[in-house]
Formats: structure tokens, C-alpha cells, sequence
């Protein structure tokens, strides 16, 4: 069997989700008519201590439709140059909502408030509209870092004062809050506008959370329309995140610590790059650039049982979440092992 730690939408629905979906109270969500939509809406909003919260598709989807309720085209964007929405979001914000963005190279998937004072213009006929900071937390691409609290005050004041918006992707926002022992609302503390994921250590088959004031909120339902996001008995769906919220979310502490303890043992291995100090949350960038690079040691860990996503040349990335026990986990590492011990005897 393929130990599969390439992401953790990997994660499937648990029984107990698959029992509230067929449980579930359903109506016309276009028409505000499923009840088991607006508990999950109302609960996420609690949550996060918003006024109010928006179920969508996909966490695509809600950057998307948080873009375009906030900005108007040729409108400025500035985030880390890592962001999930410039990197892997095949360009909606361009293509879409008509944003242009100015990338930052930030530390370890954060910027600082220094960083965005320097790129900062007030208004200027030659320049886009300045208009939205973007912060990710956890950042995906740089090894699920969490973003320091300090950092996230300090950046936020800094983004209020010079007239910005702060939007959040906060597809592991859940992680980043364990990870720091906060609860989450404090974690959207001097953000406008937020997204939680359902779909990544949350194990839900589905879906995405988009929170802030009622005005965005509303004016977000609209832009979800626009796109073709309106749905209708998606309670079906919606159970399930009412179920993760009060069962996963406690337990990604457990992905935490197992990703950690691969760390450290992957670390032992020559030439294969990982702190573990730095492995925070769930996901461990390792980086293989000296022992035959990310495609190579890719293709052998597959031969060996075990799938790993890869970022050429330098890094492969594992991910921890509900489904990898400590024995796989152990399988996997030995597969590591082995890889290395072929390469260190090879011609
Ligand atoms: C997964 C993810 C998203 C949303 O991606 P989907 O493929 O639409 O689920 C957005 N931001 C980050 C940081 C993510 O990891």
C-alpha cells in the first residue's frame, strides 16, 4: 500500500461525517434556505469573531471572491512572494479580479511591516491603486510556517496606518493557532477579511469559509454568484464542517508532532536538508538538492511505497494529517533510509 504524504487534502470524510451528511437539514442556500449552511456560516463567524461568514466551494474560490468584493481592476496587492494566490491559483487573481500584485520576499513565507513600507506609494497617477495586504498563515509553499503574533500585530497596524485592507488566507489558519496556542480569533486580530479551510487537516470532502463584516459578506454572496459559486442543498456538505470543527481541529496537534519527528529523523539522513526547528505544523520541506534532487528522490520513494510532492530541483515536501499514523509514518522514514543508503553506495 502507497503511503501517500504528498498533501492533507489527501484526508478523506470521517464515518461521523459520513453519518451527519445523511442526517443533515437541507434547503435553497441561493435563496438563505439551508439551515445546516447558515449553522456552519454562523459558526465559523463565532469562531473567528467576525459578524459574519460565507460557505464556498473551494479555498480558490473564496481568495477569489474576497479579491473581488475588495478590489476593483488594475487595484494593488502586496504579499510575500510565496502566496498560494500568485503561486497556484492559475492566476485568478490577474485573470479574474483584474489585480496586480507586488511579491515580497518575506521571512519564511511572512512579510514584515519594514518590507511593506518600502514597497508602499501613496496615490500616484503611473501606479496601480494601493489596496490590499496579503498574509497567509500558515504559509503552504514555505514548510506550513506560522506567522509570529508580534509580526502579524506589527504588519497589520502598519497596513491599517497606510490605508490598506488585510485579507487572510487562512487555509491552515487551525494549524497556525495550535501551533501558537491561541485561539483562533485572535489569530484575525487587524484582518478584514479571512478564509478557513474545511478540506486540508480538517478532512472534509469540501468546502471553505470566508469571514468578515456583514457589508463584505453580503457583497462577497454576490461575487460568489458571479462566479458561478451559488449553491443549493449543500448542507450535505456543510455537515461535515460542522463535525470537523468540533472533532479536527484539536487533533492537528497530533499531525504537528508527527511531522516533527519525521523531521528529525529525515534530518539524520546525509545530505537531505530539513530543520526541524523550523517544521512548525504539519508539512516538512526537505531539501535533496545534493543527493540526486527532488524528481529523482521523488521517483525513489515511489518505487519504495511512499508518494512525496515535489518542488524542482531542490525540495520535497511531506505532509502529515488524519490517515497517517506513527506506523506509517515510521514506514516512510525507513523508505528515506533506504533511498539514502542506495545513493551513498552507488557508483
Ligand atoms: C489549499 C490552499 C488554498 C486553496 O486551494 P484549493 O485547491 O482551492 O483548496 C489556498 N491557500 C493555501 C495556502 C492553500 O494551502
Amino acid at each position: 500500500m502507497l503511503i501517500d504524504l504528498r498533501s492533507d487534502t489527501q484526508s478523506h470524510p470521517t464515518a461521523e461525517m459520513r453519518r451527519a451528511m445523511a442526517r443533515a437539514k437541507v434547503g435553497d442556500d441561493t435563496f438563505g434556505e439551508d439551515p445546516t449552511v447558515r449553522m456552519l456560516e454562523e459558526k465559523v463567524a463565532g469562531l473567528l469573531g467576525t459578524e459574519a461568514a460565507l460557505f464556498l466551494l473551494s479555498g480558490t474560490m473564496a481568495n477569489l471572491v474576497a479579491l473581488l468584493s475588495h478590489c476593483r481592476p488594475g487595484d494593488e496587492l502586496f504579499g510575500d512572494h510565496t502566496a498560494h494566490v500568485l503561486r497556484s491559483e492559475a492566476g485568478g487573481y490577474a485573470a479574474l479580479a483584474g489585480v496586480t500584485a507586488t511579491a515580497i520576499a518575506g521571512e519564511h513565507g511572512h512579510l514584515r511591516a519594514d518590507q511593506l513600507r518600502a514597497v508602499f506609494h501613496s496615490p500616484d497617477v503611473h501606479r496601480p491603486r494601493a489596496r490590499l495586504l496579503w498574509l497567509e498563515n500558515t504559509n503552504n509553499r514555505a514548510g506550513g510556517t506560522v506567522m509570529p503574533m508580534a509580526q502579524h500585530d506589527e504588519v497589520t497596524s502598519t497596513a491599517s496606518e497606510l490605508g490598506l485592507i488585510v485579507h487572510l488566507d487562512g487555509a491552515r489558519l487551525f494549524n497556525a493557532a495550535i501551533a501558537l496556542g491561541k485561539p483562533v480569533d485572535r489569530l484575525v486580530r487587524g484582518v478584514d477579511s479571512a478564509y478557513v479551510d474545511l478540506t486540508k487537516g480538517l478532512a472534509c470532502p469540501m468546502g471553505s469559509l470566508l469571514a468578515g463584516t456583514t457589508e463584505f459578506i453580503e457583497e462577497s454572496r454576490r461575487r460568489r454568484r458571479l462566479v458561478g459559486g451559488g449553491m443549493r442543498q449543500a448542507g450535505v456538505v456543510a455537515a461535515c464542517g460542522l463535525v470537523a470543527l468540533d472533532q479536527q481541529v484539536d487533533r492537528l496537534s497530533e499531525d504537528h508532532a508527527l511531522a516533527r519527528w519525521m523531521a528529525e529523523r529525515i534530518g539524520e539522513l546525509p545530505g537531505w536538508l530539513v530543520h526541524p526547528d523550523e517544521v512548525e505544523t504539519n508539512i516538512v520541506n526537505v531539501d535533496v538538492a545534493t543527493v540526486g534532487g527532488a524528481e529523482e528522490i521523488a521517483i525513489r520513494l515511489r518505487q519504495e511505497g511512499v508518494l512525496v510532492s515535489q518542488r524542482p530541483p531542490d525540495l520535497i515536501r511531506l505532509v502529515t494529517y488524519l490517515g497517517i499514523d506513527r506506523a506509517m509514518a515510521d514506514q516512510a522514514v525507513r523508505a528515506m533510509e533506504r533511498v539514502a543508503q542506495d545513493r551513498s553506495v552507488a557508483p
